[in-house]
This record gives C-alpha cells, sequence and structure tokens, in this order.
C-alpha cells in the first residue's frame, strides 16, 4: 500500500488562490493559455535534454501536447512528454513555495477590486492555479524524464491542502485532469477549445492535438532559419499577424544570440490601416516569450514613430510572468527595442539607397508619423534627419532631394538653407517670393507636408547650414549682380513707401524696399520673429 501524504499550502498561496476562485471571473479560458504553455516550458526542456544526449524516459515518444475532453463527463486534460516533475519539485512549485509573483499579483487583486482580468493571471507567474478558475479539483500524475524517480499524482481542491502519492503512471511528462465547473463547461466543446488554442498558442512550437487533430499547424515561423523560410509563408503569416489582405511593403526578420537572445519577425504594411493616424492605439506588435504568446500590442517594443509596423518578438531572456508594468520598464526590453529600432531605420536607409519605389510608398503612407521621430528619438535623430527627402524648385514633381543632396548644391555665397511651406506643391511652385532664388539661381525647399512644417524649422541646422523660411524679410543673398538697376531708389522710394504705409499700415508689421521680387510688385513677407504662415495656418487648424 502506498502513502498518502498530506501538505498545506503556504500562506500566501492560500490567498491567491482564494482570491483566484472567488473574485476572478473574466477570462476563464486564459487558463488554457497557461497549462499549455506550462507544457511547452517542460517540452523544451525534454527537448534540451535531448539535445545534450542525457537519457530520459520514453525517448522515442513525440513532443507533442495532447488534449483529451468529454462533453458528458464535463471533463478535461491536458498531457504532454516534457519533463515531468520529481517528487520534491511538485511539492515545492506547486504549493510550498510561492512564486515571487504571488505576492504582487495578490496586491494588484486588491487594489483592483474585482477589476483585474484573468488574463493577467499568467503574467505573475502563477499561471498553473488559473485553472482553478473552471474547476474545483485538480489531478496532475507526473513522471519525470529521469528514469529513476518515481512517477506521483497530486490532488487538491486548491481551498487549504494538498495530498502527493506515488503513481503507476510510466510515461514521461505531466497529465493535469479535472473535471469543470457546470457554468465552465463549454472548456469541454472541441470547437471552444480549438478556437482558444488558435487565439492564443498558435505557434507553440510543438503540435497541439485536440482528439485526433493537431490544431497548431502554424508553427513558430520565425524560429526557422531564413533560408528555410519561403516568400509564400512570410506573406501567409502577414495575413495572419496583421489581417491586412495585401502583401507587406517589405519585412525583417532578426534572430539575435549571444547578449541578448530573441527573434523578431516584422513587417512593414504597403498601406496604413484606416485612421492609423488619428487612432494612436494602433499598435501591432506581439511579444512572445519562448514561443508563447505574452501580450498583445507591446508598446514598449517600438518608439510611438515606428507603431506601423506589425509582428512579433520572441524573447528567450523575458519570462511568461511578465506584467505590463514590468515590461514598460525592463531593461531588456530597452535593449530589444534600441536593436529593433537600429534595424528599422537600416532597413528604410536601405531602401532611401537602392529601393526608391519602396521608400515613395512608405513615405506616403506613413511619413508624416516617422518624421515626427525627429523630435522624440534623440539617439537617432541624424539618421531621422538623413531620411527626410524633399521637392525643390529645381527638382521635378516626383523627386526625393536630401537634405545632403541640397547643401552639396548650395553656391559658395548661399550660407543658409531656404524653404518655403505651403499647402500644396502646385501652389508652392507659383509663389511670387520664389522668384528672386530663382532669378539667383538658389534652391528651396517646397514644405508642402504639414509634418515638414513642424520638423524643418526645429532642425535649426544640418552641415552647419542654418535653415530659413524664405518667408521671413531679413534674407539677403548678398550683394547684387552689378548689371542689375534698381528701379526706384532714394527719395522716390521712400515716398512709395510712405504712401502705402498710410493706406495699409495698420494691417502690416512695417513696409520696406525689396530686391526679393523680379516680376511682381509686392508680396507680404514674415518678420524676423514671426512664425511662417503655413505654421500659422497648422495652429490655428490645431486650436492653438
Ligand atoms: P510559471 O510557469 O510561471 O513558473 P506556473 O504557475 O504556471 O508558473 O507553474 C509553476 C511551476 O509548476 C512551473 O514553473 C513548473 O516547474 C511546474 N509545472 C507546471 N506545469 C508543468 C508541466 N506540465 N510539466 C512540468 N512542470 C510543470
Ligand atoms: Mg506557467
Amino acid at each position: 500500500e502506498q502513502t498518502r501524504q498530506q501538505f498545506e499550502f503556504k500562506a500566501e498561496m492560500k490567498q491567491l488562490l482564494h482570491l483566484i476562485i472567488n473574485s476572478l471571473y473574466t477570462n476563464p479560458e486564459v487558463f488554457l493559455r497557461e497549462l499549455i504553455s506550462n507544457s511547452s516550458d517542460a517540452l523544451n526542456k525534454v527537448r534540451f535534454m535531448q539535445l545534450t544526449n542525457e537519457t530520459v524516459q520514453s525517448a522515442d515518444d513525440p513532443l507533442q501536447i495532447k488534449i483529451t475532453l468529454d462533453e458528458k463527463e464535463q471533463t478535461f486534460s491536458i498531457e504532454d512528454t516534457g519533463v515531468g516533475m520529481t517528487e520534491q519539485e511538485l511539492v515545492e512549485r506547486l504549493g510550498t513555495i510561492a512564486s515571487s509573483g504571488t505576492l504582487e499579483f495578490i496586491k494588484q487583486m486588491q487594489e483592483n477590486k474585482g477589476k483585474l482580468d484573468g488574463n493577467m493571471i499568467g503574467q505573475f507567474g502563477v499561471g498553473f492555479y488559473s485553472a482553478f478558475m473552471v474547476t474545483d479539483e485538480i489531478t496532475v500524475e507526473t513522471k519525470h524524464a529521469n528514469p529513476e524517480m518515481p512517477a506521483m499524482k497530486w490532488v487538491s481542491d486548491g481551498k487549504g491542502t494538498f495530498t502527493i502519492e506515488e503513481s503507476d503512471r510510466t510515461q514521461r511528462g505531466t497529465k493535469i485532469s479535472f473535471k469543470l465547473k457546470e457554468e465552465h463547461k463549454e472548456f469541454a466543446e472541441n470547437w471552444r477549445v480549438k478556437s482558444i488554442i488558435k487565439k492564443y498558442s498558435n505557434f507553440v512550437d510543438y503540435p497541439i492535438v485536440v482528439g485526433e487533430e493537431e490544431v497548431n499547424k502554424k508553427g513558430a515561423l520565425w524560429q526557422k532559419s531564413k533560408n528555410d523560410i519561403t516568400d509564400e509563408e512570410l506573406n501567409e503569416f502577414y495575413k495572419f499577424v496583421s489581417n491586412d489582405f495585401n502583401e507587406p511593403l517589405d519585412h525583417l526578420h532578426l534572430a539575435m544570440e549571444g547578449r541578448m537572445n530573441f527573434k523578431a519577425l516584422l513587417f512593414v504594411p504597403k498601406k496604413r490601416k484606416p485612421n492609423f493616424f488619428q487612432n494612436e492605439e494602433l499598435k501591432s506588435i506581439q511579444l512572445y516569450s519562448n514561443r508563447v504568446f505574452v501580450q498583445e500590442d507591446c508598446e514598449p517594443l517600438l518608439p510611438e514613430y515606428l507603431r506601423f509596423m506589425e509582428g512579433l518578438v520572441d524573447s528567450e531572456d523575458l519570462p511568461l510572468n511578465v506584467s505590463r508594468e514590468v515590461t514598460q520598464y525592463s531593461p531588456i526590453m530597452n535593449k530589444i527595442k534600441d536593436v529593433l529600432v537600429g534595424k528599422i531605420l537600416g532597413m528604410i536607409e536601405y531602401w532611401a539607397e537602392s529601393e526608391t519605389d519602396k521608400f515613395k510608398t512608405f513615405l506616403t503612407e506613413f511619413g508624416p508619423l516617422f518624421k515626427s521621430g525627429i523630435n522624440s528619438d534623440f539617439t537617432n535623430r541624424e539618421r531621422l534627419i538623413n531620411l527626410l527627402r524633399f521637392q525643390t524648385t529645381k527638382s521635378g514633381d516626383d523627386e526625393l532631394v536630401s537634405l545632403k543632396q541640397y547643401v552639396e548644391h548650395m553656391p559658395d555665397f548661399q550660407k543658409q538653407i531656404y524653404y518655403l511651406s505651403g499647402q500644396s506643391l502646385k501652389e508652392l511652385r507659383n509663389d511670387p517670393r520664389l522668384e528672386y532664388f530663382k532669378k539667383k539661381d538658389v534652391e528651396v525647399l517646397l514644405l508642402h507636408d504639414p509634418a515638414d512644417t513642424f520638423v524643418v524649422p526645429g532642425l535649426m541646422n544640418f552641415m552647419e547650414k542654418e535653415f530659413a523660411s524664405i518667408e521671413k524679410s531679413d534674407i539677403d543673398l548678398g550683394k547684387d549682380d552689378e548689371s542689375a538697376q534698381d528701379a526706384l531708389s532714394g527719395e522716390p522710394l521712400d515716398k512709395l513707401i510712405a504712401v502705402i504705409k498710410e493706406a495699409i499700415g495698420d494691417k502690416v508689421e512695417d513696409v520696406t524696399a525689396s530686391k526679393r521680387l523680379v516680376e511682381s510688385a509686392a508680396t507680404l513677407t514674415v518678420g524676423k520673429e514671426g512664425m511662417d504662415t503655413q505654421m500659422e495656418y497648422m495652429m490655428k487648424m490645431m486650436n492653438q
């Protein structure tokens, strides 16, 4: 006869289980994700043992997760061929030693009375217990991969105690089974369970078999090496993660190893989503931890100005038990973010050099947001400024001129970078204020993207040349050429100015003679300190 031992849960565990059973009502379906993720962890461990040639129990068993449902009996079970647990592990990990996240979870539960989403449970490293949301009693049978270790059985109602005894299980791995509470009997239904798996665990690296059917056919595409992935698979995967029906503009597949370990499969869409600029909530990078889905729209992974990217990051350094608060400030996340930003900018720089059509499409779809990075990402400010492109008085309407090109074109006497902002390229091209610059053969940047109106004045200078709006009245391109004669000067000019001042004087700051007009008789300019007109217009639009 075997002996059955009874154990007390640790005090915090009792509190935790009490909270789970009595106050956590939302999102009970996540228990499935948590159990699958534990199985996946256990399979990862046994895979590692096999890779390092350790002797394991049931060495020929396929690495997989099997879910068995019985609608009539309202029973659920999940069984894996993972590493299993020794007797000591069973006692410690499922009861007597609270995980470091337990207290944090309890604290959050109490602070957010009733509002804490069941979805968050796994983020605190207490995922196993989420099964007590849907059942009153759990049985765990487990056989450790080490053939010497006896198989064990753990049973608990999650209230105050659990029991442990030897089991006659011979197969390596863990089986967790229970009868569902009446109000959660849906989790014994095939379609329901399959759809939850597709939602949360579709890219788990091991087959998840429900009944006889393998549900997660996709596999972790990003874990494969670049050469083993076809374009077709990439496109399919992109459509799956983004819900876009177009193919992506481009993608980045990263596999970082060494000091940092993560994989990333990221895409740039061809077209922005509807309302993309208005809806700042639209963020699409998923976070995985070792192939297990952790979090949607993971904000800390990318800065705001790159929020057009779609795809996922799978980090091996990041445990599943990370809460949103933790990911927000985690140094690992920051490091990943830095790498991602660098690689994304590298891709865009490559387009700018060698794939101009892609670059143009990108600028049309996401340019305004992308440029805003200049004012927020100071680390990469130079790189972003170098990616700015403009039409100018000397470029065609489709041509893209960089600041570097502009400065290289500058004649010796030109000391500043000139620009003019307006609402359309066509309007700008016909602006009388350009006449003087055309005559002098000096190129002027024509800013017709509202984003440029904000970004360019803030640049201050580029390659040691200041930026200057040609709307400002103090622009002088130096000594005028000898042959040009001023039509009016001296006393007659002063008289004319006096007449004009009298007529419109209170509507303008000043009236001055100008050499800037070649064919037109008069124009308005902005005083030295003034805002340029387009900026003023934008500010008015925004009610500022
Ligand atoms: P976490 O997964 O964050 O450690 P859980 O509450 O989900 O927290 O699981 C607690 C521990 O129980 C795990 O760390 C693992 O040691 C053990 N465990 C749970 N499920 C399994 C399983 N299927 N196979 C092996 N060990 C498991
Ligand atoms: Mg877990």
